[in-house]
């Protein structure tokens, strides 16, 4: 990686990143959710903030945007819809931080307007509320035959990928997987080093992809343990995943 990258916890359990490239100076956050905890980073870390990039309109991730953006004249790009967004995104776009190329996916479910940014030369994605550690975001808004494309489109991602995500939901969902997925020995393995580290007070991300494909059971409806648990043998993989969702949403 040639970017380096600070995470910052902010709320209850939010997560926001700097994103900073040692040879031109450029600084990118993404989702100041919280003008105070966003500047404690960029004070901390001595970057001067240059773009801001937003995932999705929801409070938690846009509320610090206004005061940021008018602090450091940052260029912010996000969603249609979002006030203070000076370049509207939407899926299929591309645009260049630093010399990297910023590949924008569209994965509506959690929102219709949610963006992810990938960044293939550094192997990073940014997941926003779409894919958690061992989870995915709650359909406020879309289908779950909507969220189950959308994930589809991270997990074609280099297995190696480093997801950033926006929450710290991992034991609640570690504990849901395992309700369904119990005998994966990956996902048995994980959990308890997911407990350790939090017991430890650190954060579960980011993650990789390759770990998400092994034990998050939202990735995983094609396999025949799940289908078995879920007795759903002969469903499609998206019939099996709207119920692993509607399990999550009643857990
Ligand atoms: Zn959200
Ligand atoms: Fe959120």
């Amino acid at each position: 990686m040639a970017f380096d990258y600070f995470q910052f916890p902010y709320n209850s359990d939010n997560y926001g990143v700097l994103i900073h490239d040692p040879k031109t100076g450029a600084t990118a956050v993404v989702d100041p959710g919280e003008a105070g905890a966003t500047e404690a980073a960029i004070s901390q870390t001595g970057w001067t903030l240059s773009e801001i990039w937003i995932t999705h309109h929801h409070w938690d991730h846009t509320d610090g945007l206004a005061a940021v953006k008018a602090n450091h004249g940052a260029f912010v790009r996000g969603p249609e819809g979002v006030a203070g967004v000076d370049q509207v995104l939407s899926g299929g776009a591309k645009f260049e931080f630093a010399g990297a190329d910023v590949d924008v996916l569209h994965t509506p479910g959690h929102t219709l307007d949610m963006l992810n940014f990938h960044l293939p030369s550094e192997e990073v994605v940014f997941t926003g509320d779409t894919l958690f550690v061992m989870g995915c975001g709650r359909l406020t808004e879309g289908t779950p035959e909507m969220m189950w494309e959308s994930l589809q489109k991270l997990m074609v991602l280099p297995s190696e990928t480093v997801v950033y995500c926006s929450h710290e939901y991992t034991e609640a969902n570690a504990k849901f997987a395992l309700s369904v997925d119990p005998e994966n020995a990956a996902l048995i393995t994980r959990a308890e080093m997911v407990a350790l580290k939090l017991s430890q007070g650190q954060p579960t991300v980011p993650t990789r992809m390759e770990a998400e494909l092994e034990t998050n059971p939202f990735l995983r409806p094609s396999d025949p343990a799940i289908r078995a648990a879920l007795g759903m043998e002969t469903a499609t993989d998206g019939e099996v995943f709207a119920e692993i969702r509607r399990r999550k949403d009643n857990f």
